[in-house]
């Protein structure tokens, strides 16, 4: 693949240079706000692990800790008095999670994981006929969404041997081309009824032109889903003009709402007041009015927008971290968080890609616009003693085998000196491998 460099001859090596980058950043401040792992003990970690689990910011406490009060203060009525009451909990995250992904206010709600999320939108948005049963996928694929999709086949009776199309980069290649997509649908477009895509690889950290995909999908009559997990809080969505039936996400990775927190789930509005659509029912699903009629009504009314996929009543310890979170990202702002991590990340590459080593090779795309917070580096001799090395100097990335470590400086808490010692830290290594 081409070797542009759009970032190389603007940075500098030295040291000097990244604690000027910190001085100018804007919000440099916002690190403040975070509990650093392991501050505390000498060594300064670097934690570049936000795209796997979001670091805690200090005022989580005080939202947890109000709930408690309420529960303990005001039992049953903590959900018609609370400070946030719980009987209409979700609806707090309304304007602000549909601020995040470019939605309106009741295409998004919070509720469950992603994978069940992902299980009921395929419940309503994956309706097989003998003619038109795949789902086709993009690779490589995270293993939850591929058991996922597989279930959902089997469900219905399809084998995935011939109902499952995992679209893959090419050989030499390490990311997806649109073309490759677009050649699969040309070929069997009319067997596929879904596609779901990643809106940000996990593994090669590529981003995908999701307003193509979904205009690809279109054209050859396919539903189409995003799954989230690693674009929700990392690059700017549109997903109401970009139009997808569904996506989902998980809030623990870029939005730091705390390990297993609440995910999201977005359904376009055009779904939105189709009661026709198969779902899976629940109280909480059902038009609040007569939610409590009970035994009185036992027809379900589904309540309109995203909110009528609920099922339970939500869990309001893991919901409220995701107040704070993102209250955090409300006022911030996805655009200065975009222009920072672009920042951030192509100084990383910048340095990554001056090493003489070429151990090295970063598989994420180039484009800024290719990517976000995340670069994946191959590293093609002894990939897991170099790990081990990264790990033993207080680095916290992580390792996908057999032979790619993923780092995500994250711009609310990473900073640009943080990034300068991490890539003397991988200098190191390479000339001890080398
Ligand atoms: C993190 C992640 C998940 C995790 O699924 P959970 O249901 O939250 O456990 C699923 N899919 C992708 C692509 C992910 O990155």
């Amino acid at each position: 693949m081409s070797k542009t460099e759009p970032s190389s001859g603007r940075h500098e090596p030295s040291e000097e240079y990244a604690l000027s980058l910190d001085a100018a950043d804007p919000l440099c401040s916002e690190r403040e706000r975070f509990c650093i792992p392991g501050s505390t003990k000498g060594d300064q970690p670097i934690y570049f692990c936000g795209n796997s689990l979001g670091l805690m910011s200090k005022d989580v406490r005080q939202v947890i800790d109000q709930e408690l009060k309420d529960w303990a203060e005001l039992g049953v009525d903590g959900h018609f008095e609370g400070k946030t009451p719980w009987y209409s909990y979700h609806e707090v995250f309304r304007e602000t999670a549909a601020r995040l992904v470019g939605a309106k206010p009741g295409e998004v709600v919070m509720m469950n994981s992603l994978t069940i999320n992902l299980h009921l939108m395929m419940v309503s948005f994956y309706r097989p006929t003998k003619q038109r049963y795949k789902i086709l996928i993009d690779g490589p694929t995270f293993p939850s969404d591929i058991y996922a999709v597989k279930s959902q086949l089997q469900h219905h009776g399809f084998d995935p041997e011939d109902a499952l199309v995992v679209a893959m980069p090419r050989t030499g290649e390490h990311t997806l081309r649109i073309e490759d997509i677009e050649a699969i649908l040309e070929h069997q477009g009319e067997q596929i009824a879904l596609l779901m895509a990643a809106g940000v690889n996990f593994f090669t950290g590529q981003v995908a032109d999701m307003p193509a995909l979904v205009s690809l999908a279109r054209r050859f009559g396919c539903v189409v889903g995003f799954d989230l997990a690693h674009a929700a809080g990392n690059i700017p969505l549109q997903l109401h003009d970009w139009g997808p039936d569904f996506a989902v996400w998980c809030n623990y990775k870029y939005l730091n709402s705390g390990p297993g927190a609440v995910a999201g789930c977005f359904v376009h509005e055009r779904h939105g007041q189709n009661s026709a659509l198969n779902r899976f029912a629940g109280w909480w699903g059902n038009d609040p009015e007569t939610r409590f009629k009970m035994h009185l009504l036992p027809d379900f009314v589904p309540q309109a927008g995203a909110e009528g996929w609920q099922i339970s009543n939500p869990p309001i310890l893991g919901l409220a971290p995701l107040q704070s979170s993102l209250a955090i990202f409300d006022r911030v702002g996805m655009p200065a968080l975009r222009t920072k991590s672009e920042l951030l990340t192509g100084y990383l590459q910048y340095l990554i890609q001056r090493m003489p080593n070429r151990n090295y090779e970063v598989i994420t795309p180039n484009q800024p616009s290719e990517r976000g917070c995340q670069l994946s580096i191959l590293a093609s001799q002894d990939p897991e003693q170099l790990f081990e090395a990264l790990q033993a100097r207080r680095i916290v990335g992580d390792f996908r085998r057999p032979n790619v470590i993923r780092v995500a400086p994250v711009p609310l808490y990473n900073t640009f000196h943080e990034v300068w010692r991490f890539a003397n830290i991988l200098a190191e290594q390479a000339t001890k491998s080398s």
